[in-house]
């Protein structure tokens, strides 16, 4: 791609985690100077700190720079697209752009922060004004603090001190037409980055999922308001029914902002417990990004240290069995299935599936973790280690370790009907519903008129949950003795 460029004194915009033109603080004060606007996004994969997004985030990553180049040039803003290491392309970028002042929205993780903080040095000593800010999150993660001073590592009294604090500003609208530049910048065409799989497709599923840009981001968040959100509060948690937004992979790229739909919640009209549920949920995002900001490498390093005795198990067998949803148990394998499908899964499944992997299997949540950053589309460094931690028990705030969930027990709770099991595992659809979370209880009758022949059409169990849960507990005990 390459783009005109200014020849003086331009104001760069460099997107990164927030591809989108409304409520784009970045791309507003760009406009606002009244300099041709000249748009840059950097892959970079390899600055200190950087982790490498997975296949499926790769995947979105395409299309949403694709829907944002066309929405810019809608603007009259040229986006260039580079890869390399931030700190060497930015500058020089800014060089050949005779740029005057670079915008960004500012990312939390410490490492990034290190990348971002030298760079500002580096272009302020080479003339160029940087100015960042906070676009992607409801607060900046360094200002909410305990009465003590200390990060908040409980989620209750964290929630509570968001809602004490400022109302989130309203969102701002996408700039009217900015000015351009003249001359050419050279940049990259988007299939350069290789972001999409070589090989088989196997983004079908993702492609039926995920329509790209904001406009079709917006339009689902909309149609979420209107028929989604009253009902929320216990909806939610059924994951056959549409009760959730599935903001989370625009959340994940900035495609849309959180101001936006929080604002958009609260015009909404929705009942008001269905309302606060959602603002909630935003909320949990908001408290990932200030563990992860507050305590750093959480991918990797148990929050719990007394986690680190815990001995986990390592299976040939039970991980590829998770991993490509044969574990035998119905509502974990749909999850797995959905994953793997669509590059999403519902929340109330993700709670499930990770606890049959760190609990009924005994392997270490880190495995789990590096499996969902893979093949989730809204794979997050925040949210994803903070969950898989608080599901393991070994996070801030966490559910502690002996609630095991009962895979049974949740899927006859939350999908009763098991709508959502009989939509990812289609061979087991025709037994009935009392039947269709414990398949190895049907008796034989039952199983031929559905057409399921145990450890044939579908798996038998890879544990028995009563045995597996029994050793999690003894397990537990290294833990406490560590304490
Ligand atoms: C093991 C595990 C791993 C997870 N990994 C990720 C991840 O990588 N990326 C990610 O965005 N979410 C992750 N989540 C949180 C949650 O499952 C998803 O945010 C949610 O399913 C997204 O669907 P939705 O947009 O329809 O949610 P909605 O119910 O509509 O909620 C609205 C928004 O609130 C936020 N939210 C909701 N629940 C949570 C939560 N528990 N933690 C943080 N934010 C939340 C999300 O941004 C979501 O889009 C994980 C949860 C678990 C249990």
């Amino acid at each position: 791609m390459s783009a005109p460029a200014a020849r003086r004194d331009a104001a760069i915009v460099w997107f990164r985690d927030d591809l989108r033109v409304a409520d784009n603080p970045a791309l507003d004060a760009a406009a606002r100077t009244g300099k041709p606007v000249v748009g840059l996004f950097v892959h970079d994969t390899i600055s200190p700190g950087v982790r490498a997004p997975g296949a499926a985030q790769k995947w979105m990553l395409h299309h949403s720079l694709a829907a944002l180049s066309d929405a810019l040039g809608e603007l009259g803003v040229p986006l260039v697209l580079r890869a390399g290491p931030a700190s060497d392309i930015v500058p020089a970028f800014a060089g050949e752009a005779h740029a005057s002042a670079i915008f960004w929205n500012r990312r939390y993780d410490q490492a990034l922060i290190a990348v971002d903080s030298e760079l500002k040095r580096d272009l302020t000593a080479a003339g160029v004004k940087a100015t960042s800010f906070n676009g992607n999150y409801l607060h900046e993660p360094s200002l909410l603090k305990t009465g003590s001073g200390g990060p908040y590592k409980v989620f209750t009294p964290f929630r509570r001190a968001l809602a004490a604090g400022e109302e989130p500003g309203p969102p701002l609208p996408a700039p009217a037409q900015c000015a351009s530049g003249d001359g050419e910048l050279p940049g990259l065409r988007l299939d350069k980055l290789s972001l999409l799989p070589h090989g088989p497709d196997w983004t079908g599923g993702l492609r039926e999922s995920w329509p790209a840009g904001e406009a079709a981001a917006m339009g689902r968040f909309t149609d979420f308001l209107a028929t989604g959100l009253d009902g929320y509060g216990e909806g939610r948690d059924r994951p056959g029914q549409p009760h959730v937004s599935r903001m989370s992979p625009y959340l994940r790229f900035g495609v849309v902002s959180p101001r936006q739909l929080w604002h958009g919640a609260r015009e909404s009209g929705a009942p008001r417990a269905d309302l606060e549920k959602f603002l909630s949920e935003l909320a949990w995002r908001e408290f990932c990004c200030h563990l992860a900001f507050h305590f750093p490498r959480m991918d990797s390093r148990n929050f719990d240290e007394r986690f680190d005795a815990f001995p986990w198990r390592e299976s040939h067998r039970d991980l590829p069995a998770w991993k490509k949803g044969m574990t035998g148990y119905p509502i974990v394998d749909a999850g797995m299935r959905e994953l793997w499908r669509t590059g999403y899964m519902h929340n109330r499944v993700r709670m499930i599936v990770a606890s049959f992997l760190v609990k009924d299997l005994m392997i270490d949540w880190r495995v789990g973790e590096r499996w969902f950053w893979d093949t989730l589309v809204d794979g997050d460094t925040a949210s994803n280690p903070a969950n898989w931690q608080w599901v393991a028990g070994s996070g801030a705030d966490a559910a502690p370790y002996f609630r095991i969930f009962n895979p049974v027990l949740q899927g006859e709770k939350f999908d009763p009907q098991g709508d959502y099991v009989r939509a990812f595992v289609p061979e087991l659809s025709a037994l009935p519903d009392r039947i269709l979370h414990k398949p190895w209880e049907a008796d034989t009758q039952t199983l031929a008129q559905a057409g399921v022949e145990l450890g044939v059409t579908y798996p038998h169990r890879v544990v028995d949950h009563r045995e597996a849960r029994q050793s999690a507990l003894d397990a537990l005990q290294t833990v406490k003795k560590a304490s």
